[in-house]
């Protein structure tokens, strides 16, 4: 299996020669940068968690050695990987590999924490300031970045990410990797959903100057609005439908005059969402009926429609609630499958550097799995996982195109 998604990843995205572009900033330079790239996304397209299994596997001879690898990322070129990243997008796109989502073209973002630790590790960990239950000072130490992701109906695919650097917040990484996108992605996506955080006119406005819309979820902290869209609520009637066990009431309404900086109207979507459910009764003997009410609000610039039926309705609900394949798709997936929250090299470029080859495994991997596994006996990814993790292990040399040092 692991020699098919070699084959696939030079047959349609012509990864290997790709790789030859990446380069690093050594001075001399005794192995080329493209057998350091080659042998790190062999790792991670076999899901080999760390350098150290690498180092024990049977071909390890003839890669380079695990400490070239992460002396190298400390200086690789980070543009040079999302150059990559890019091409196989636009191949994948031209290719009619990807899906949209709800009829939609739909962008993702969000912020992510790594390496968390009581240790200093680098110049680049960020810091806080913990108080032990006796009183005491502690730090803890930890990196951050940015994500954006293209969701689709299958799976998504992640474009970029930007690291959250110390003495800043997720708002102004998450400028930075808005406006790379927006000029690298200029015809990816037309709208861009993300937490209450980006409930943020610079952000808006940003994005509007790229001609995209933006969905955030309206908070409490954003008074004026949040209380308008609450008074609206009460005095219209809700749209009502069930789709599954939930039961939504929601309401769609449009608001003049309550966001000073952005000094636009928004449409703010508010949809009350209640699911009876049956848990075990607490003596372990019998079950009982529970009833779970979620109240959800966001706002946005997208145009709706005068007055939106039902199945307009149904459409922007499940558009806003895709937020959460950030958090599920990207983050979870890759920490839980794919040892995200690994650290190969801890140094501010190299964390970065192995986290793009990683997305760059991982969608391919998605866009293998949907299209060239027709087997109905590999079922879940974590099989085919382990399948290509047995196929890298049992191979005495790696296979053509791959470049060796030798
Ligand atoms: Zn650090």
């Amino acid at each position: 299996m692991y020699r098919r998604l070699i084959n696939y990843s030079s047959k349609h995205f012509g990864l290997f020669k790709k790789l030859a572009s990446i380069a690093d900033r050594r001075l001399k330079p005794q192995i080329a940068t493209v057998k350091i790239t080659a042998a790190i996304i062999c790792m991670q397209l076999s899901n080999l968690g760390s350098l150290n299994n690498l180092s024990q596997a049977l071909a390890y001879g003839a890669y380079p050695s695990v400490s070239t690898i992460a002396r190298v990322a400390d200086s690789m070129e980070l543009d040079g990987i999302r150059d990559i990243g890019l091409d196989i997008y636009k191949k994948a796109r031209k290719s009619k590999m990807l899906s949209a989502y709800c009829g939609k073209w739909i962008g993702i973002i969000d912020g992510h924490e790594i390496t968390t630790s009581s240790y200093l590790k680098c110049s680049h960990c960020k810091r806080r300031r913990l108080k032990t239950k006796d009183g005491a000072i502690k730090y803890q130490y930890y990196h951050q970045f940015t994500a954006f992701i293209l969701t689709g109906g299958d799976f998504s695919f992640t474009l970029d990410i930007e690291p959250i650097l110390p003495g800043e917040g997720e708002q102004t990484s998450a400028y930075r990797l808005l406006e790379r996108v927006c000029r690298n992605y200029s015809k990816a996506f037309k709208l861009v959903i993300g937490d209450a955080l980006y409930l943020n006119e610079k952000i808006f406005k940003l994005l509007e100057s790229h001609h995209k819309y933006t969905i955030a979820v309206l908070k409490e902290e954003r008074r004026q609005l949040f209380e308008e869209a609450n008074s609206l609520s009460l005095l219209v009637e809700p749209k009502t439908y069930k789709q599954g066990r939930t039961y939504y009431r929601v309401w769609d309404h449009s608001i003049s005059g309550c966001w000073d900086g952005y000094g636009k109207d928004v449409r703010v979507i508010v949809s009350e969402e209640t699911t009876r459910k049956k848990v075990h009764s607490k003596d372990g003997k019998g079950w009982i009926d529970m009833v779970e009410v979620a109240n959800w609000m966001w706002a946005t610039n997208l145009s709706g429609p005068e007055d939106s039926s039902i199945d307009d309705l149904k459409n922007i609900v499940k558009v806003c609630h895709s937020r959460w394949h950030i958090e599920n798709r990207c983050f979870k997936e890759t920490v839980n499958t794919w040892n995200g929250d690994h650290i190969y090299r801890h140094g501010e470029n190299a964390i970065i550097a192995f986290l793009l080859f990683l997305f760059i495994a991982v969608n391919i991997f998605n866009i293998f799995r949907k299209r060239n596994i027709k087997d109905k006996k590999i079922k879940t990814k974590v099989y085919l996982i382990d399948k290509i993790n047995a196929g890298f292990h049992n191979l005495k040399r790696p296979l053509p195109p791959i470049p060796i040092p030798i």
